[in-house]
């Protein structure tokens, strides 16, 4: 497990563009996002997230950024095939940014069309 030791976690308004420490997207200006202040590796390190981000990191019960990227990017392999070929990936989801795939995947857990498998992994609801 990771030894980021969290110090202070808030959800302020983005004053000017960030870049999410999650999906690598942009944190528009204006939005609620979440502002992490950590020790990792006797470090104090900062981390901004989208909100959706670190939702989808909580769900998927991993502390790991790359982690998130990874269980996301498997997810979408196993769930979302083409309609040609179950060996592509739906067109449609593969060409989005992480951060639309974060709110894409978010949104189908939500509404029950991914179940939780244990672990943290999910998959279509037959
Ligand atoms: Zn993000």
């Amino acid at each position: 497990m990771s030894d980021f030791e969290t110090i202070s976690e808030s959800t302020p308004k983005a004053r000017k563009v960030y870049r999410c420490c999650i999906c690598r997207c942009v944190i528009e200006k204006g939005t609620i996002y979440n502002y992490q202040t950590g020790k990792f590796d006797g470090q104090i390190e900062t981390c901004r997230k989208h909100k959706e981000c670190d939702e989808l990191r909580r769900m998927f019960d991993v502390w790991e950024y790359d982690d998130v990227i990874d269980i996301l990017n498997d997810t979408i392999a196993s769930n979302y095939p083409s309609n040609d070929s179950d060996d592509e990936i739906d067109e449609e989801i593969d060409e989005l940014s992480y951060f639309e795939q974060v709110k894409r995947v978010l949104q189908d857990i939500k509404a029950g069309i991914l179940v939780e498998t244990g672990n943290g992994y999910f998959e279509r609801k037959d």
